[in-house]
């Protein structure tokens, strides 16, 4: 890997990569030295050390999920682009490097579409307008193309020719999906979803599985590196004959159905995985992932709060061998984990997006009886501060 560096016109204003002028290799070694120090008393504590950051070979158009917001331009136009660091003014970008090809000439038609049937742009200031934001999700194995359009509620006006005209300009799109988000907040999706083309989800594969995605449900943005990090999570969970694997924070199920196909694959029986998330549509989603991928004695889904559901579990007297967790960027609950420590499972193995709440996590396990065994890095995120962490502990 030679040590060139990638340009893009607008990254200055746009702020998405802020690193893009540090050569990739240095960016790595920066990733490297970051973690071993936010480490170093966990290291130090139980007597282990960082493995080497996993990055990609080629850290460009990684992003298969792509977003922007639109606002009302001048003489009735609408614009596109990204927010400009700090701000809420639209930086306009043609191609974006980190995201897949494909992805942004459908975000920034859909602006050219919408200008010409005159939908007009979310005014976010008066909270007037119809047309928000669009989603683009692009499957990595499968290729199919999910647009999901964010109006300002219900009304679509035009809607039957806009789906037309947008499906003429990418013919490719396999879905085209409305959704409402009527509340005045930074969040870009609401709840409701209505199908305007196609199927109202789409398919990808992960580690040989297949998995449903909905317009709203969670799901790795970096597919390529995620198939790195669901391996390193599973190498860890160590799959025995028997084991009973609670998945929590589990989205649409990935992580547990990976590993159930897994140890099918290598002949280790009767694994059992049991998953909780609180998102309805992503639970949905997990359970027909579980059919699709010929699973229905091993995985099942659960729809609750991680916390409620690690407090029920132990109400119940189950047992689990393993516990796999992947929680959002604000980490878990004191409650979750000390309930980790109550449940004793052999092994936690935590996934992390955010490895500063991670490590806050980490010291209520380690007070509770586990001892960090592996920390393992992983760069899903080239050209952002981002770093993704897989690490496993065991009971003393
Ligand atoms: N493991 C999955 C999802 C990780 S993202 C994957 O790799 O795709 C974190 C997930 O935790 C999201 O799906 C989010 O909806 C869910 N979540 C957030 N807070 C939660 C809580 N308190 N209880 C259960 N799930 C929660």
């Amino acid at each position: 890997m030679g040590f060139r560096t990638y340009t893009c016109p607008i990254s200055r204003r746009c702020g998405g990569c802020e690193w893009l002028a540090v050569p990739y290799p240095i960016q790595l070694r920066r990733k490297q030295e970051q973690m071993e120090e936010l480490f170093e008393p966990v290291c130090r504590h139980d007597g282990c050390s960082v493995s080497k950051i996993a990055g990609m070979d080629d850290p460009r158009g990684y992003r298969h999920k792509a977003a922007t917001p639109y606002a009302p331009g001048a003489k009735g136009r609408i614009r596109s682009g990204f927010y400009e660091s700090g701000s809420h003014r639209l930086v306009y970008c043609k191609s974006c490097l980190v995201e897949d090809r494909r992805a942004r000439p459908i975000l920034n038609d859909v602006a050219i579409v919408a200008q010409r049937l005159r939908i007009p742009a979310y005014q976010e200031d008066r909270g007037t307008g119809v047309l928000r934001h669009a989603v683009v999700r692009i499957g990595y194995a499968s290729g199919e193309e999910l647009l999901t359009v964010v109006t300002n509620g219900d009304a679509l006006p035009r809607a039957r020719r806009f789906v037309t005209a947008i499906r003429e300009l990418h013919p490719h799109l396999t879905s085209v999906v409305q959704n409402v988000n009527d509340r005045r907040t930074n969040a870009i999706l609401g709840r409701r979803n209505v199908t305007l083309f196609g199927p109202s989800h789409m398919h990808d594969s992960l580690l040989g599985c297949s998995f449903e995605i909905g317009p709203t449900s969670f799901y790795q943005t970096n597919p390529q590196q995620t198939e790195v990090l669901y391996g390193l999570a599973i190498r860890a969970a160590n799959a025995q004959p028997g084991m009973r694997v609670m998945d929590a924070y589990c989205g649409t199920g990935t992580i547990g159905i990976c590993l159930a196909s897994e140890a099918r694959r290598q002949g280790v029986r009767d694994v059992r995985v049991v998953g909780v998330e609180q998102v309805g549509n992503a639970v949905e989603c997990a359970r027909r992932n579980v059919g699709a991928n010929c699973l229905a004695d091993s995985c099942e889904f659960v729809r609750d709060d991680a916390t409620a559901f690690m407090a029920r579990a132990q109400r119940g007297g189950e047992r689990f061998d393993v516990v796999v967790m992947d929680p959002p960027r604000a980490g878990s609950t004191p409650e979750f984990l000390e309930g980790v420590c109550r449940l004793a499972p052999e092994r936690v193995v935590y996934v992390s997006c955010n490895p500063f709440t991670q490590v806050r996590d980490l010291s209520i396990l380690q007070d509770g009886g586990y001892r960090v065994t592996s920390i393992e890095p992983v760069d899903m995120f080239p050209h952002t501060k981002h770093v993704e962490t897989v690490v496993a502990l065991s009971r003393r």
